[in-house]
């Protein structure tokens, strides 16, 4: 099969959909100390996301039901929806990848009346939170839902492939796509290594920046 005309978003759930990091606003909630520890050690890619997640999940004092109720709190990007209609009109495929966790994006999405596929890891509550990785990439061996090969596989017949994120789960993808458009720390990171990087602060940004 040859190319289609058509483009492929893939888009970071936490801190790029939603306006805050979800992961980090529940690990900071419900963890008891020594998470941040467990946390600086992942930034330095020093564990991967399944053992960083197995030992925060270790700290945590809440179940389900505490979960539910602090993501009734959360807020997405204004523009997202807009974003996510100009893709439909025009035919192109959007999806959403994500180090985070299945349990958080599917009570978040439904919240808002969003209905997007998206590929994560799970959140198993089992005499504790644990995280299984259904994505997870031997050769990677960073990430729990390697973004990479979630691309490589979803994105073969587009025209162009273009990422959209905001974090460290975004560094792997990156320098991958044909176009990025990156804010906070993948911002910073793609200038660093010299990967063509577009800044964004809203979807509204990209919008016009596509002329989509
Ligand atoms: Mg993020
Ligand atoms: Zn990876």
């Amino acid at each position: 099969m040859g190319k289609t005309m058509k483009k492929v978003f893939f888009v970071d759930f936490d801190g790029t959909i939603t306006k805050i990091d979800t992961c980090f606003l529940m690990v900071n909630t419900f963890a008891g100390d020594g998470w941040k520890e467990i946390n600086d050690l992942w930034e330095r890619k020093e564990i991967s996301t399944e053992e960083c997640a197995s030992r925060t999940f270790q700290l945590f004092q809440a179940g389900p039901e505490d979960v539910k109720k602090l993501l009734e709190t959360i807020e997405i990007d204004e523009y997202f929806k807009v974003f996510l209609g100009l893709c439909r009109e025009r035919g192109d495929d959007l999806y959403i990848l994500s180090d985070g966790y299945d349990f958080i994006i599917d009570k978040v999405l439904k919240r808002f009346g969003i209905d997007v596929p998206y590929y994560a890891n799970k959140m198993i509550y089992q005499d504790g939170f644990q995280i299984a990785c259904p994505y997870l990439n031997p050769e990677c061996g960073q990430c729990g839902a390697c973004k990479s090969s979630l691309m490589k596989k979803l994105g073969g017949q587009a025209s162009q492939v273009i990422y959209i994120g905001d974090g460290h789960s975004d560094t792997c993808p990156a320098g991958k796509a044909d176009i990025v458009y990156a804010t906070g720390y993948l911002y910073r990171y793609c200038l660093e290594k010299g990967i063509p990087v577009v800044c964004f602060e809203t979807f509204r940004d990209i919008i016009e920046h596509l002329k989509y």
